[in-house]
């Protein structure tokens, strides 16, 4: 099993070491850090080189173009650039667009500043051949848009919840794009419906810990460990046992980040 999105860096992780011991305890093989800004970035390399079991993105979440960052756009990309030579790098996100409803004290996101971060971080990408971790809320058909005017670009979209349309789309954009499926496909409904059009080779799981606890722990604290209740639903939906389910969900993450030593 292999958690392709949590956060476990400082400003999450209550107890980092029990946390990692015990997702190996759940049978975990890996688990892929993602990244929000420049340092967690730089957090999530330093943890990855401590531990084999850990894998580190480097990205920064559409967020971070709100009024109160202190980097500008060009500093942010290229402190990234810089950090993305890291091999320990996998993917570079997460990062894309964020069009949900900004939170009272916010007036407005700027979608153009967003833009112009994403569009730094495919380049970035691009330089390093290295896939994109996607966060597309409320933007989906946007973020399709912009990934649309590149070429040879690989990635997923993490925490999908996307109809049939969209899944084509994504689907469209061509056959190194996958979907990440988090905790939630346990207790909504719809998400069965949406992973019944995923095709089976291009889904991955995630917990997106410390959010999105899945049955039968919700409302604690989610960890990379429970990815195993999301990989057991979708066994489920599947019809296929667990290790038949992992095996293919395990290739699609080995495939997507370039992971070694899977065992
Ligand atoms: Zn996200
Ligand atoms: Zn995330």
């Amino acid at each position: 099993m292999i958690d392709t999105h949590a956060h476990l860096t400082s400003r999450f992780s209550q107890d980092f070491e029990k946390t990692v011991e015990e997702a190996k305890e759940f049978g975990l093989k890996k688990i892929v850090l993602s990244a929000s800004n420049i340092e967690e970035s730089e957090e999530n390399i330093k943890l990855s080189e401590e531990w084999d079991l850990l894998a580190a993105c480097v990205g920064i979440h559409p967020q971070q173009t709100d009024p109160w960052i202190s980097l500008s756009i060009d500093e942010q990309i290229n402190q990234l650039d810089k950090l993305a030579e890291n091999p320990k790098v996998v993917a570079i996100g997460e990062c894309g667009l964020d069009f949900s409803p900004p939170p009272p004290e916010e007036k407005e996101r700027s979608k153009k500043k967003q833009e112009i971060l994403f569009r730094g971080q495919i380049v970035v990408a691009m330089k390093h051949n290295l896939p994109l971790v996607i966060h597309a809320r409320k933007a989906v058909d946007e973020t399709v848009e912009i990934l649309k005017s590149y070429k040879n670009l690989s990635g997923v979209f993490h925490c999908f919840a996307g109809g049939k349309k969209r899944i084509n789309k994504v689907v469209e954009l061509g056959e190194n794009w996958y979907f990440g499926i988090d905790g939630n496909l346990t207790y909504e409904v719809g998400l069965e419906e949406v992973v019944r059009n995923i095709p089976k080779n291009r889904l991955v799981l995630e917990t997106d810990s410390p959010f999105l606890t899945p049955v039968p722990f919700r409302g604690e604290i989610n960890k990379p460990g429970y990815v195993k209740y999301v990989y057991q639903k979708l066994a489920e939906i599947w019809g296929m046992s667990l290790e038949e389910t992992e095996k293919q969900i395990d290739e699609n993450a080995g495939r997507l980040f370039t992971l070694d030593n899977l065992g």
